[in-house]
């Protein structure tokens, strides 16, 4: 069976756990997280970072940072994650869904301006695929409303917008090193603060409402309670594995980018009716996930038999937020065309480092099969 997704490992991760045994030094914060901050920072010029336990845990924060309160109206793409809207909901905030492109399933930046009231607090956008939002629009309107940005970056690490990173635009970003991403390490995740005015907050916030941080540097000659927050960081166990995957981050994107184009390249040779990612230009791709659109749903769920029978593991994704079980009799209303479209039609193809190029080409002619007999 050809898995949807394969976690890599790249040799590195063991031996620096075992330096964790040696050192005996268990608990967060320590050398391996500050290889990853200072690694963050070169890599992308993130100005401060800080290693989470999961993305979800660094959306919880955000919402706690950007103070978001009961009232407190908050934009969210439909087609995503329930932790994207869930770290807000937590919060008390009124989560007011956008619709996706027909282009992508990105937030539709032309539908924002019509959502936002005098109550709106914040937008909150994902790089679908690590496909980039359109950032300049978005930014010209968290700028002309005085709204804050996040940008849920779980899937979209090294990919880049006009050539600046991905997660270096919003207030905040948020990544996911759950070992369905690029990098990952289990379950991890990453807070990068690009609003200085939450530097030292977020740290708080993330060291259960104290000024622990503040304390190992010296600053402080005591700590205490001073906020609210909870435990987020990480063990240097988490830390130590992922900075093992870091090492190789390079490497791992090629590898996956060379993996997406050849699905790329047999689908407009061979099946050019289908629909494919198409990145914009202003975007880059980073080999994160490859899907193809099918025409409605019972089509979708014949081809996921019938690659199943193939020995192929294909899956669907997200199911539309505003239609959810938790929020019946919360949303507005709004049709929601495009989310309702991805969650009924899309379908995601494995995509890890070690597919190989046959593996590819044999997925690519069952779903040539698949589409000739129907
Ligand atoms: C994976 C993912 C998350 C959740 O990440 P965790 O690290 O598992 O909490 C949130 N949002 C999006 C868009 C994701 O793809």
């Amino acid at each position: 069976m050809i898995p949807f997704n394969q976690p890599h490992v790249s040799g590195k991760e063991e031996q620096y756990l075992k330096e964790t045994f040696t050192s005996k030094k268990f608990a967060g914060d320590g050398k391996f997280t500050r290889l990853c901050h200072n690694y963050f920072a070169e890599k992308f010029g993130f100005n401060k970072c800080l290693l989470t336990t999961s993305c979800s845990s660094a959306l919880d924060m955000s919402a706690i940072l950007l103070d978001i309160d009961s009232g407190d109206e908050v934009i969210i793409p439909s087609y995503s994650f329930v932790t994207t809207a869930n770290a807000f909901a937590l919060r008390g905030a009124n989560i007011v869904f956008a619709d996706s492109k027909t282009s992508n399933p990105n937030i539709d930046e032309t539908s924002i301006e019509s959502l936002v009231t005098t109550k709106t607090k914040a937008i909150v956008l994902v790089h679908y695929a690590g496909i980039a939002c359109d950032m300049d629009k978005i930014m010209q309107l968290r700028n002309d409303y005085n709204l804050y940005v996040v940008e849920d970056a779980a899937q979209a690490i090294d990919s880049y917008y006009k050539g600046q990173p991905l997660g270096s635009f919003g207030d905040l970003a948020t990544f996911s090193f759950h070992e369905t991403k690029n990098i990952q390490c289990g379950e991890g995740g990453l807070l990068v603060i690009n609003n200085s005015n939450f530097y030292k907050r977020a740290e708080i916030i993330r060291e259960k409402g104290t000024n622990r941080s503040q304390f190992f540097r010296g600053e402080i000659d005591k700590y205490g309670w001073v906020d609210v927050g909870s435990s987020f960081l990480p063990s240097e166990i988490l830390a130590a594995f992922l900075y093992g995957q870091l090492e190789y981050l390079e490497e791992i994107q090629k590898m996956r980018i060379k993996i997406w184009n050849t699905y790329y390249d047999y689908f407009k040779k061979h099946l050019r009716d289908i629909k494919i990612p198409d990145p914009p230009d202003f975007a880059t791709n980073n080999g994160h996930l490859f899907y193809l659109i099918c025409s409605n749903e019972d089509e979708r769920a014949r081809l996921i038999e019938y690659l199943r029978e193939n020995g192929i593991k294909a899956v669907f994704h997200y199911l539309s937020l505003h239609k959810s079980h938790f929020f019946q009799g919360k949303h507005d209303g709004r049709e929601l065309y495009n989310s309702d479209f991805y969650s009924n039609c899309l379908l995601r193809l494995p995509l890890y480092y070690d597919l190989t190029e046959n593996q590819v080409e044999f997925i690519g002619d069952c779903i040539k099969k698949f589409y000739n007999k129907n």
